[in-house]
């Protein structure tokens, strides 16, 4: 363990708090998952990133072999059922496509997976059980084939999201229903038919609510109490005050998680993200312009807590600082790169809840050093020690040749700042004296249709 410390915000107690761990042999770290029934948007990735970055931290300071990061996969859900039915295709089609997909994009954020992906329909057995254990402790009751937890039975209810009781109601937008004692009190278990997807159980052939799955996915995999509880703002309530119930009431513990900790709001193009609005950007179909570094980047440049307004121009600013990176990185074998570790300043930064746009703004001295560093050998140590910070936060990890023939599926014409990146290129080759290479950019160039005027001043460029 080392003697790093790490603060985070804690919702629990609105504070920024110093990090520390149940175990530290064993730091857990528990987010919830996607809802596997369409492609992941925007702001679905935004947690994955943020908490991907938490994750690397941790492995960081306390040992890849000793964090344990589980993101269960909800696969059994209202919408699913909804989506297959309207596409004419099982639910597991739907489920399995959708969460090979899911992997796929995320993993092209350079999201490093969690060490456990539950699914919610493998994990029925313990949902039950933990529904059959808050019957039994007089927290939860059976009516008309739904199971309910009883809100008035817990006194300590709405500690995270500090509502208080009224609020509670009206936030939750509660359905009046015959079989509720209280109009807080939410759905463990549900009946199903003969068309939506069921097992099994005392209470009659259902299926689990929503927020009963991370309970029971998370004491299976973290136990009764675990660290870090993670997920979107959105989720405080009523999702994450509801896990807290029933985990507290049916453990009989204080606490499910010791720190919560929450990414902020996303907008896209300065609007809430809609598809009526025509901002509604799934990573998928990003993917097909943009590299997913590109996306990462974007995202880590605003703080995780922080609302976000993610955009095209966004995107852009995040290709030409990479650019900028890539070059300082190329023409250097890996394999001569000196040993290093990530920056002292860029650590720092990171361990202070997160604060990536600092992290990138120490990249910049990094690279800035590099280009500036007198030797040979003083300049392979300021490029390795900018890749392995780069590498920390899931940056750098393309080769910096593929890196700069990269173009999109789309093969529409080049952006500015793809431009402005290749004529700095072609003219860094020509000062290296490396003609073949500057002559491969200018063809790149020619075939996007970019004519170039090399000129006393210059070169300027220009669309043909
Ligand atoms: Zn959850």
């Amino acid at each position: 363990m080392s003697a790093m410390t790490i603060k985070l915000h804690n919702t629990l107690t609105r504070q920024k708090e110093t990090f520390e761990p149940i175990d530290p042999a064993n730091v857990r770290l528990y987010a919830c998952g996607p809802t596997v029934y369409d492609y992941a948007h925007i702001g679905n990735a935004r947690p994955v990133v943020a908490f991907d970055m938490l994750f690397r931290l941790l492995r960081l300071v306390y040992g890849e072999e000793h964090v344990l990061y589980v993101r269960n996969i909800t696969d059994i859900d209202d919408k699913i059922n909804a989506r297959a039915k309207e596409s004419g295709i099982s639910i597991r089609e739907l489920t399995e496509g959708t969460a090979e997909v899911y992997r796929a994009d995320m993993a092209a954020l350079e999201a490093l997976p969690p060490s456990v992906e539950p699914r919610a329909t493998e994990n029925i057995a313990g949902m039950i059980e933990m529904i059959g254990t808050l019957i039994d402790k007089g927290h939860a009751y059976a009516a008309d084939g739904h199971v309910l937890f009883s809100v008035p039975s817990m006194e300590k209810y709405g500690g995270l999201s500090r509502r208080n009781r009224d609020e509670l109601i009206a936030g939750a937008r509660v359905e009046v229903a015959p079989y509720k004692k209280d109009p807080a009190d939410f759905i463990l278990w549900k009946p199903s038919d003969d068309e939506t997807p069921g097992w099994e159980s005392p209470w009659g052939y259902g299926r689990p609510g929503w927020h009963i799955e991370c309970s029971a996915m998370s004491a299976r995999y973290l136990g009764e109490e675990f660290d870090i509880h993670a997920g979107g703002l959105d989720l405080i309530f009523p999702h994450h005050e509801n896990e807290i119930a029933q985990s507290c009431c049916a453990h009989d513990t204080e606490r499910m998680a010791r720190y919560w900790v929450h990414n902020g709001f996303v907008t896209v193009e300065g609007e809430k993200m809609a598809k009526s609005v025509g901002n509604f950007y799934t990573v998928n179909d990003l993917l097909k312009d943009w590299q997913g570094e590109v996306i990462r980047y974007h995202l880590l440049s605003t703080h995780y807590r922080a609302p976000m307004d993610f955009s095209k121009e966004g995107l852009k600013e995040a290709k030409a600082a990479l650019d900028r990176f890539y070059l300082v990185l190329r023409n250097v074998e890996v394999d001569e790169l000196p040993d290093s570790k990530p920056d002292r300043h860029l650590v720092d930064a990171l361990a202070d809840d997160l604060n990536t746009p600092l992290a990138i703004a120490r990249l910049h001295v990094l690279a800035t050093e590099a280009n500036k560093a007198p030797t040979r050998r003083k300049k392979a140590k300021a490029q390795a020690k900018l890749k392995a910070s780069g590498e920390l936060m899931g940056l750098f990890g393309s080769d910096p040749d593929a890196w700069f023939r990269w173009s999109s599926d789309a093969g529409e014409s080049l952006s500015d700042a793809d431009i402005e990146a290749l004529v700095a290129r072609r003219i860094e080759a020509r000062k290296e004296k490396d003609f073949a290479e500057a002559d491969r950019v200018r063809d790149q160039l020619a075939e996007a249709g970019i004519v170039l005027e090399d000129g006393a001043g210059g070169t300027a460029w220009r669309r043909g």
